[in-house]
Parts: structure tokens; C-alpha cells; sequence
């Protein structure tokens, strides 16, 4: 099986004999080729796209040492086809695992830390280092990549002898000693890998590290290299530029414009809340008094427990029997605090549940929990 993407990354279109074809667990059809251009599945990166023979190539996958490409149909044995491989995502992979080689190789030489792990998809890079790293220390590490891609530094392929490999240092995750394929990035890293890489740094672009964190005692880092870090620069600044309008606020000044906007909608719900609290007093005073009813049950707009529970221990000093407060409304559904001098409450909320499946629970002298029906039903058990 002739790996052409290691001849030429370039080569897109291909011809090929079927050497085999086999159905799979799940009836598709996996077809080897003497020849393909198609990068598998391979070393934490994602398989080409692409046809073969018009159809579309499902997966490409490493098995045996083979590379076998999943179609939905089935091709003759010994004929020749033809297989496209998409460009747009070959280059896209090429960029973010050649940005990623420039990030490891920095990290690994100014922190001394292991790429313990990539993953590259069609929307996420991420790359783990085993030991721990800052956002801040991140930022220095993506601008001397970014300057690794300003000196458009050749990306250089080779499979040295065992004898020169033995004298080289580089970094690997395996500890392989024949056919060895090393890729360098003259000044900036030395590591053996099996993927496509471009041809020289500048063809990455921008290179932009999108997030840090915690992870298995070291950290993953997220990078975006090339259009994606583009398209994820024009994504952010479309959304600051939104909540730069909407707060009428300059954009490097968002963040304290929001920290405002939740500070005073923090104060008017306070506000709500006290207004709230006074008018539930007033509702309170204006019951029939306990000789015409024991029981004492109010309707509140959104209120806090405390104020509720407040409310419900007045009310239980003055009415024998239950003393509810519900808030809430018929459409969002009611939470509730029902208490008692003299009456077992578990009951009551035992009641609710069973005929109107509200939630809660609690002590003999006061339950609390929610219930989602009307007013008017809710009353009905009183
Ligand atoms: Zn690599």
C-alpha cells in the first residue's frame, strides 16, 4: 500500500486498484487500495474526506497495518477507480497539526512538559501537557509561535538511519528505533509524527490559543489555527460588538458595563423583592380574621423564602389553623412555604402531591416545596 500523502500532500486526485473489499459489522463496505491519498485516522487526528469511485468515503482507518476505506457500497475486486480527497479539510488538518507541533515544541522547551495527548476534529485541537500552565504563560507561548509563522520557517520531513536517529533529540510519543519520520520546524521543534504537515510555517496563519484547563494533573490547552482562528476571531468580535450596542458601551469596555447591568438588576430585584414583602403585609392584614377562618392563604408574585417564611410564621401567631403563602403564577407554576401551629403540615403537602403532583416536604410545623397548577385548584384545598 503506497501512502501518496507522503509523497506529495498536495495530491488530491488519485487512481487506484481495489485490492480488497469487505462488508463490516454494519453492512458498509471497507475497500483496500495498492495506492491512496486518504490520511487515516491516525495519531489523535481525524481521517480525510473525500470519494472514491463517486461515492463518499465514510471513514478511513488503520487495521493490520492497512488502511481501509469504509464506502456504503461495495467496489469489484482488481478494478481501477478514481479517489478525491477534500482539500479544504486536508489543508484545514495540515494547518492545526503543524500549529500544533510549533505550540508543543515551544511548551516543551521553555517548560520542559510532554504532549500527552492531541485530539484534532473538524471543530475542536486540543493538546495536553503534564505539567501545569497559565492562561498568561499560554500567551507568551502563542506569541512565539505567531513569530514562528511571521519567519515562515520551512516545516522539513525525514526518516533518518537508526544511527543518526540515536544521536538526534526529538520529541515522540512512541519509542520506535527503525522508519521513523521526523518533522522539523528548524529552531522551534523536532518530533516524530505520521501526519501531513504544510510546507513552511506561514502557511498556518494565525496561530490562537482559546482556552486552558485543569486535566489530569497537567492541562489541556485548546488552539485554533489558520481560517478556523479567523472564523473564531470574527464569531467573538460579532458578539462584542452586539453587547458593545446593546450596553452602549465601547467594546474593550463590555465586561464592566455587564458587571453593571447585573449589579443594578441585583438592586432592583432587591427593590421587588421589599415591595413585594410590604404589599404580602398588606394582603396579610386584610384576611378575614381567624374567627371567620382558621386557615390563612396568600397569592405573591416572585418573592424570596425568607420573606415567605417571615410571612408564614406571622400568620401562624394569629390563624389556629394552615397558613400558606404560594409565589409565583398560574403559568410558571408556584413555590410554596405552609405552616401551623397546631396542625400536622406533612400532611397537607402529602395532599398536594398526590392530587396535583407538587414537590416537597418538611417538618410537621412547616413544608415548603412547588406545585405547577392554578390558583384557583389550589385554593379548592383549602
Ligand atoms: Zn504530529
Amino acid at each position: 500500500m503506497e501512502k501518496l500523502y507522503y509523497k506529495n500532500t498536495h495530491i488530491t486526485d488519485f487512481e487506484a486498484i481495489v485490492m480488497d473489499c469487505q462488508e463490516d459489522e454494519k453492512g458498509r463496505f471497507r475497500i483496500l487500495l495498492d495506492r491512496t491519498a486518504f490520511f487515516p485516522e491516525e495519531g489523535g487526528q481525524g481521517a480525510d474526506r473525500g470519494t472514491l469511485a463517486g461515492d463518499e468515503v465514510l471513514d478511513v482507518q488503520i487495521k493490520q497495518e492497512q488502511i481501509w476505506h469504509t464506502l456504503a457500497t461495495p467496489l469489484a475486486i482488481g478494478n481501477s477507480v478514481k479517489g478525491h480527497v477534500d482539500w479544504a479539510q486536508r489543508f484545514d488538518y495540515m494547518q492545526q497539526h503543524s500549529g500544533e507541533h510549533i505550540v508543543s515544541g515551544l511548551v516543551h522547551a521553555k517548560y520542559g512538559y510532554d504532549n500527552v495527548g492531541f485530539h484534532l476534529g473538524a471543530e475542536e485541537v486540543t493538546l495536553d501537557f503534564n505539567g501545569p500552565l497559565t492562561l498568561e504563560q499560554l500567551r507568551e507561548i502563542e506569541l512565539a509561535a505567531n513569530k514562528a509563522v511571521w519567519k515562515n520557517l520551512p516545516i522539513l520531513i525525514s526518516v533518518p538511519d537508526p544511527s543518526v536517529l540515536s544521536g538526534l533529540e526529538y520529541r515522540s510519543k512512541l519509542d520506535l528505533t527503525e522508519n521513523v519520520r521526523i518533522v522539523e520546524i528548524p529552531g522551534v521543534d523536532r518530533c516524530a509524527c505520521c501526519a501531513p504537515h504544510v510546507e513552511t510555517t506561514g502557511q498556518i496563519g494565525l496561530i490562537k490559543v482559546t482556552n486552558v484547563q485543569s486535566h489530569r494533573g497537567g492541562v489541556r490547552v485548546n488552539i485554533l489555527c489558520g481560517e478556523r482562528a479567523l472564523r473564531d476571531y470574527s464569531l467573538r468580535q460579532d458578539s462584542v460588538s452586539s453587547i458593545s450596542v446593546l450596553l452602549s458601551a465601547k467594546q474593550e469596555a463590555v465586561a464592566e458595563a455587564v458587571r453593571r447591568v447585573k449589579e443594578e438588576a441585583l438592586q432592583e430585584k432587591l427593590r421587588a423583592n421589599a415591595l413585594q414583602a410590604s404589599l404580602l403585609s398588606l394582603q396579610a392584614r386584610a384576611l378575614p380574621g381567624p374567627e371567620l377562618s382558621p386557615n390563612a392563604v396568600l397569592f405573591t408574585g416572585e418573592l424570596d423564602n425568607l420573606a415567605l417564611r417571615n410571612t408564614v410564621n406571622d400568620l401562624t401567631l394569629r390563624y389556629p389553623g394552615y397558613c400558606a403563602v404560594f409565589s409565583g403564577d398560574d403559568n410558571k407554576g408556584y413555590r410554596y412555604i405552609i405552616g401551623s401551629s397546631s396542625k400536622d403540615c406533612r400532611g397537607l403537602a402529602k395532599l398536594l402531591r398526590e392530587r396535583f403532583g407538587a414537590k416537597g416536604g418538611g417538618t410537621a410545623p412547616m413544608v415548603q416545596g412547588s406545585i405547577a397548577v392554578s390558583k384557583e385548584k389550589i385554593l379548592s384545598v383549602f
